[in-house]
């Protein structure tokens, strides 16, 4: 980073955030870490960074995550919307206040953010924010249908965010993993290996890497590199991507 830039980060406790916000701090950033588990606040200060603790399906705990950036750092430049559940059902069974919770949580809550960073990024003629999608943003799976929605919705949200900001210096990118080796996965790993009576590798091999042209789990500091790249001066021309970081999944 060429300059000491204020980054929001959300999901901070574990996996892609926590590396992110590791990333972020590493690199000279002020960081905002932001989760709803209080965990989060040991995992922020050991990185260097802020903790704020924050149920981001709460929209006005949206807007105060955002007061507390400025009041503490003064701005906010790079916004980085990670906080994700997942929770797997077919539609038949998929419980409403669960589907109620992703799509506040993965798509009102990103929407709120960047409604709230807005001004503070077109004041200072530079914003970055960077939405952690998913192939799920533009394939589905069975019984992920308020994950894929969410998902594939935080696609027009970033590509509106990247025509809106385009004069002003913001950009706007998603960035689209499959599967990562973090806490979320460990747990579907383990879900998958019950249901089909499995042992855990096969489920990786057989289940999880079926569709990837690399054979292996992705590593949270792999996404941090990306998020820190799209969040730099140097990706100035990069805006309304989906930048998949997939081991070729969708390359078929
Ligand atoms: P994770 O479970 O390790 O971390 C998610 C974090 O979000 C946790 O720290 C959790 O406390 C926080 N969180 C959950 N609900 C919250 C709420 N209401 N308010 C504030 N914070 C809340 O998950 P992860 O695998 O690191 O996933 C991070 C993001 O990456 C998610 O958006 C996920 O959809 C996306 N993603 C993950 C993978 C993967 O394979 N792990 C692949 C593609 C996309």
């Amino acid at each position: 980073m060429s300059k000491s830039r204020v980054a929001v980060v959300t999901g901070t406790s574990s996996g892609i955030g926590r590396a992110v916000v590791e990333r972020l701090a590493a690199d000279g950033c002020r960081v905002l870490a932001v989760d709803a588990n209080p965990e989060g606040e040991a995992i922020a200060q050991a990185a260097g960074a802020a903790f704020f603790q924050a149920d981001l399906t709460d929209g006005q705990q949206c807007a105060r995550v955002i007061a507390t950036a400025v009041e503490r750092f003064g701005n906010v430049d790079i916004l980085v919307n990670n906080a994700g559940i997942q929770h797997v059902a077919d539609i038949e069974n998929f419980p409403e206040a669960k589907w109620r919770t992703i799509i506040d949580l993965m798509l009102t809550a990103p929407f709120l953010l960047t409604q709230a960073a807005w001004p503070y990024m077109r004041q200072g003629g530079w914003g970055r924010i960077v939405n952690i999608a998913s192939i799920h943003a533009s394939v589905a799976s069975p019984g992920k249908s308020a994950y894929v929605s969410a998902k594939h919705g935080l696609i027009g949200l970033t590509r509106t965010a990247a025509l809106e900001g385009g004069e002003l210096g913001i950009t706007a990118n998603a960035v689209c993993p499959a599967y990562v080796r973090t806490p979320l996965v460990e747990r579907q790993i383990a879900d998958q290996a019950r249901l089909n009576r499995m042992d855990e590798s096969e489920v990786v091999e057989k289940i999880m890497l079926s569709g990837a042209a690399v054979k292996r789990l992705i590593e949270p500091g792999e996404v941090a590199g990306v998020v820190a790249y799209l969040a730099s001066d140097q990706a100035s021309a990069v805006t309304g991507a989906d930048w998949s970081i997939d081991l070729g999944w969708t390359a078929r």
